[in-house]
């Protein structure tokens, strides 16, 4: 399942990310100003607590997002560049991380790290990683987030190549992916066309 979110705010903002000349910190910023969207978007559903408060004037009835809501795990290591602005905007997020990386003999996903919050299982989690090229790697993490039993997962992607969302449709049909872009293609390499480069290299600096 996904959701490609058709905004001219978010067409706008892919087009500066994907230019080569378009610099480290205004990368940076794009991507935050992407993840918001996404998360405004992948929120919707939070459960809320009705509380009550005091305004200077009276007192009145609000509604506030349940303590242990939601926890955000960003796949290492583009996927740290969306995490601080949405920890940012959901203050009551834990954040988990995990750690793949790709044997080349087998092409299979390896894990190599991997902390979570410890109350997960009473979580509504969102898996952040910039680009879903093959889905080798998005969907290994989710076999391991699945298995901590957590209340929902979701995926906020920037861009999408079609193969990935296919492998995510086969493999996690039951996740719903939220992304700012579907492209054209991967290549041979596994990059996706026209993409933006690798999103690690372009948001750390080192390309
Ligand atoms: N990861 C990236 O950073 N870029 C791609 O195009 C594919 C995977």
């Amino acid at each position: 399942m996904y959701l490609a979110i058709d905004h001219p705010l978010i067409k706008h903002k892919i087009t500066w990310m994907r230019k080569m000349d378009t610099d480290k910190k205004m990368f940076r910023e794009l991507l935050n100003e992407i993840s918001i969207i996404l998360m405004y978007e992948a929120s919707r559903d939070l459960p809320l607590r009705e509380i009550e408060v005091e305004t200077p004037l009276m007192k009145t009835n609000g509604f506030v997002l349940e303590d242990s809501a939601v926890a955000i795990i960003p796949i290492l290591r583009a996927g740290l560049g969306m995490t601080d602005i949405l920890q940012d905007i959901v203050p009551i997020a834990k954040v988990g991380h995990i750690g793949l990386f790709r044997n080349e003999e087998t092409l299979e996903p390896v894990e190599y790290y991997k902390k979570l919050p410890k109350d997960i299982s009473q979580r509504h989690v969102f898996v952040v990683d910039p680009m879903l090229a093959t889905g080798g790697s998005l969907s290994a993490a989710i076999d391991i987030i699945k298995k901590e039993n957590p209340l929902s997962i979701k995926v906020l992607t920037i861009i999408s190549a079609p193969e990935g969302l296919k492998r995510m449709e086969t493999d996690h049909p039951d996740v719903m992916i939220y992304t700012a872009q579907i492209d054209e293609k991967l290549n041979e390499k596994g990059y996706i066309l026209p993409g933006l480069g690798d999103a690690g290299d372009r948001l750390f600096g080192t390309l």
